[in-house]
Order: C-alpha cells, then sequence, then structure tokens
C-alpha cells in the first residue's frame, strides 16, 4: 500500500469529557468516514452515531488483555485496519495526548510507517473549569494550571513527579487519575507545605448530567470526599482559583439537571429529542422500541403511486414523518419524482408530520389546529373530503379510528408504507439501569412504542413503576390510555401532542419537588 501523507486513514480522536457536543466539528468529520471505531470506554456512546452504519464499532474493553497488556493489541488494530485500507477512527476520552497514551499510538502508527492525524479533545480540567464555573486561571489569583497524574504513587522507585515542585506550584493544580490517591496526595502536598486551607474541589463526570462535585482545602478534601460518596473516577483541583467558583454554576441550574430520562422512540428519530433532553441538563438512556422498515412487498404501494399519478386519489392523508419519507422514498425509487403528487390534496396529522412534508418542499392542505391525533385529522379533515377519495398511507399496524370516521362520509382505502418492528432484546445495559431504579423517567411517544416497551419490563420495573419510582410519560391521552390498558398508571400526559410536549410534561413533573 502506498502511504499518502496527505490522506491518512488514522485518526486519533479527543471526544471530549463525556457531553457529545463537546467533540470538534473536526472530530465529528472524520468520524462521519470511519470503517472502524475503536473506541475507549468513557466515550459518550452517543457519538458513535456519527459513524455511517455500516462501521464497526468496537470498545477497547473488547480487545484482549487487560491494562496494560491491551496496548499492542490496541496498536495491532490500528495498524491492520489502516493496512488493510480502511479508515479507522481511535477515539479517546478528553484530548488523545493527555494521559490517553495517544502519543504511544502515534509512535506505534509511525514505526509501522503509517500515516495518521490527531484531532484534539476538551480535555477534563476544561470541562470541570466550565461547567462548574471554577475560573482555572485568574487575573489576580492564579496565572498557570498544570495538569498532573495522580496515578504514580509518590513512594514508586522511578516516580517521575517531583511533589515537592508540585507542591511549590503558583498556580491551580489539575491532577488526573488521583480519587484513589487522594490521601496519599494530600499529605505529600501538605509535607512540603502547601497550606491546609487552599481551596480545593473533586468532580465527577464533569459535563454531563450525572455531573458531581464536593469542595473543601486541601486538609479536608478526602474526608469531605468521603462524605460526599464521590468515586473514581474524578478530577481533583487545588488552588486559589478554586474559591473563586459560582456558588451556581450555570449547567446544574438546567431545569431537569441530573434527572434521569429514558427515550424510546426509533434510533434515527432518537436524536433531536436526546440532544434536547441532555441541554436541559438530564441524563439521557436510549431504548430504541420499534424499527421502521421497508415494507416486504412494494406492490400494493406502487399501485396506489400509480393511482396518484393517475388522479384517483383526491386526498393523500399521513399520519407520521415516517410515513412521508416512506412513500417519498419509494416514488423515487420507481424512478417517478414529486410531480406525481401534483394534483392530489395532503394532510398531515401534526406539525412535525407538516413538517417533513415541508422538506421535500410540500405544503400540507389540513393539518389539526391542536389535537394531533388521529382525532384531531378525523375532525380537521371531514368538512373537506365528503364524497371525496382518501388514500391514508401508514404503517403495518396502528388504528382504525381514521379510516372508520372518514369511511362514514368518503371513499377511503389505506396503503400500508412501511412496517413498524418491535426491537427490544429482553437482555441489555438499558434495561438493567431500569431494574437498579436507575432511570426515572420513561417517555412513550406513541401507543405503539408504548406497547414495545412495556412489553419488554419485567417484575422488578414494573415493581417500581408501580411504586412511582418509575414515571411514565405519555405524549397524548391516546397513548396514555394505551398504557392504561395495560394496567400502568400514567404519571403525566403531554397537553401538547408533540416531541416537546412530551419534553413540557418531564419538565412539569421533574419540577413538582
Ligand atoms: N485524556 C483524558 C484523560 C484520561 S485519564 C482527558 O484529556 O481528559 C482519565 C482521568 O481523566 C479520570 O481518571 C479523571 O481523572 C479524568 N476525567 C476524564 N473525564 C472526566 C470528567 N468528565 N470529569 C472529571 N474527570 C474526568
Amino acid at each position: 500500500m502506498t502511504i499518502d501523507p496527505a490522506n491518512p486513514l488514522v485518526f486519533l480522536v479527543g471526544a471530549g469529557p463525556g457531553s457529545p457536543g463537546l467533540m470538534t466539528v473536526r472530530g465529528a468529520e472524520v468520524l462521519s468516514r470511519a470503517d472502524l471505531v475503536l473506541y475507549d470506554q468513557l466515550v459518550p456512546e452517543r457519538l458513535l452515531d456519527l459513524a455511517p452504519a455500516h462501521a464497526v464499532r468496537m470498545c477497547v474493553r473488547d480487545l484482549p488483555g487487560s491494562h496494560p497488556d491491551k496496548y499492542p493489541h490496541i496498536h495491532k488494530t490500528l495498524i491492520e485496519t489502516a493496512s488493510a485500507g480502511k479508515t479507522v477512527v481511535r477515539l479517546k476520552g478528553g484530548d488523545p495526548l493527555i494521559f490517553g497514551r495517544g502519543g504511544e499510538e502515534a509512535e506505534a502508527l509511525r514505526a509501522a510507517g503509517l500515516a495518521y492525524e490527531i484531532v484534539p479533545g476538551v480535555t477534563a480540567a476544561l470541562a470541570a473549569g466550565a461547567f462548574l464555573e471554577i475560573p482555572l486561571t485568574h487575573r489576580m489569583h492564579s496565572s498557570a494550571i498544570a495538569l498532573v497524574t495522580g496515578h504514580e504513587l509518590p513512594s514508586k522507585p522511578g516516580n517521575k513527579l517531583d511533589w515537592k515542585a508540585i507542591a511549590a506550584f503558583p498556580g491551580t493544580l489539575a491532577i488526573y487519575m488521583g480519587i484513589a490517591r487522594l490521601p496519599v496526595i494530600a499529605a505529600e502536598l501538605l509535607r512540603y507545605g502547601k497550606p491546609a486551607d487552599t481551596p480545593a474541589a473533586i468532580v465527577e463526570r464533569a459535563s454531563t448530567g450525572d455531573q458531581r462535585s464536593a469542595f473543601a482545602t486541601l486538609g479536608t478534601l478526602e474526608e469531605v470526599r468521603r462524605q460526599a460518596g464521590l468515586e473514581a473516577p474524578g478530577l481533583i483541583l487545588i488552588g486559589e482559583t478554586v474559591a473563586h467558583r459560582s456558588e451556581h454554576p450555570w449547567f446544574e441550574g438546567r431545569p431537569l439537571f441530573g434527572q434521569r430520562v429514558l427515550v424510546t422512540r426509533p434510533a434515527h428519530q432518537a436524536e433531536g429529542m436526546v440532544r434536547k433532553l441532555e441541554h436541559l441538563g438530564a441524563v439521557v438512556s436510549r431504548l430504541p422500541a420499534v424499527e421502521i422498515r421497508d415494507v416486504s412487498d412494494p406492490a400494493r404501494m406502487d399501485r396506489a403511486l400509480g393511482q396518484l399519478r393517475a388522479g384517483h386519489w383526491n386526498w393523500l392523508v399521513f399520519t407520521s414523518a415516517n410515513g412521508v419519507h416512506a412513500l417519498l422514498r419509494r416514488l423515487d425509487a420507481i424512478g417517478r419524482d414529486l410531480r406525481d403528487l401534483g394534483g392530489v390534496k395532503l394532510a398531515a396529522i401534526g406539525p412535525k408530520t407538516a413538517e417533513v412534508l415541508r422538506e421535500y418542499r410540500l405544503r400540507a392542505d389540513v393539518v389539526p389546529d391542536t389535537t394531533f391525533s388521529s382525532e384531531g385529522l378525523a375532525a380537521a379533515l371531514k368538512p373537506h373530503v365528503i364524497g371525496q377519495r382518501v388514500l391514508l398511507a401508514r404503517a403495518n399496524r396502528g388504528r382504525e379510528l381514521l379510516r372508520n370516521e372518514l369511511a362514514q362520509i368518503a371513499t377511503v382505502e389505506q396503503v400500508t408504507v412501511y412496517d413498524q418492528v418491535d426491537v427490544i432484546a429482553p437482555e441489555g445495559s438499558v434495561l438493567d439501569a431500569l431494574r437498579r431504579g436507575e432511570v426515572r423517567f420513561v417517555t412513550l411517544p406513541s401507543s405503539n412504542i408504548a406497547r414495545g416497551v412495556l412489553a419488554a419490563f419485567d417484575e422488578t420495573i414494573n415493581g417500581r413503576i408501580e411504586r412511582g419510582e418509575i414515571k411514565l410519560v405519555a405524549i397524548s391521552p391516546e397513548t396514555g390510555n394505551a398504557v392504561r390498558a395495560l394496567g400502568y398508571p400514567v404519571a403525566a400526559e403531554a397537553t401538547t401532542f408533540t416531541e416537546d410536549g412530551l419534553i413540557e410534561a418531564v419538565l412539569a413533573l421533574a419540577s413538582q419537588k
């Protein structure tokens, strides 16, 4: 293989400290071209969605060997993949070159004669500064910052850290990997004359909704840590600037800060909702309950498309964004285009579906004003469709209400334009988190999804729902009814039947106490 230094196949990318939004634009760019993503355990999983569907996602945890014997395997994987002409992104927490062994990986690549690129990331200390509002430098109190590893025992032979020099460092100390050795580190700093009343902090999972912190002085930090129950991994900050923090850091004031919310939308439609919730401070897990697939036999759909072209239908009605995508994708696949829909009027069940039509430069003639449900759509359509021919584009399953209502006054047919399949596997880390009580709000964006999700719950999870520890939040009264019909309590129903309405309902519940 020839090496082209301008077109490397290996990228050492900093994933940032935990919040997915903190990876660089360049990082996202190279991820979107990866054939293999080899990622560290602490990397936010949501970033893996940025890789193409075909990309292999491999966690270093799953490579043979345990730390530090893993490194040869990591190097070997990078080299073999790139040598086979594939693009590999090595995704590492924070910045790849700060306590990340990125330098050694680069060295191995150089030795193998491979070109690479290094994409920096937001290192933990910077995230701790921003998300806890601790100025890391301060015009009056700190003109320097030191990034220090707490991993090396002061007593270790060959220890490279000069704790005397560190104690005398004229600025802020950010100590990585130091929680487990905090008593020794503090003793060492005190021994070399760092004042016991120097302000100090510990931060766990900075930049995520899980962020926790404790503030003390160098002399009391270990005791305060123990009382607060903070554990590794975490970052220690020591220095005058720590006292100049905000008492109410902006992030912790977000309305869903620390709240654990489950998003159950299909994987390809979850992103927007996840991002909104994270922005509000929530810790979001995802449990896609259904998957959208092409219909196995498109003959019926193709016939309907032909009828649309021939002007057979007066109205084409969409009850989901997926329906719009599916029908228009098929239209394109059979070599036709939007002109085939020129003569038909369009209806959409709600603003989201109308918005997707707009993405195709189509305007819905009818969208219900407030009630985004089959009932609302039936009521909005009825005055328009009397005596007309109406085609309903829908999933392989769903309610019959719209058809039944409209059939009283119009000629109605339904065509299945996509299949919705239940996909929750009974074994999974998210279900385990639910069993352990680590999720508080389960958002249910449709009746079908609610049924799929609840079918996957076992007695442990159901017990938590009954005791009110897990709260089921439904997007509409219709979805609420589907949940109650299965014998579950509904903690809240959205009053606007949209994703934003669903989030509002979570916000309202979370603010109750
Ligand atoms: N390359 C990473 C550091 C890897 S070493 C970076 O640049 O941030 C792992 C240590 O980083 C952890 O033991 C902890 O001390 C620190 N760390 C990483 N992410 C963190 C976070 N979100 N909050 C607090 N500390 C974090």
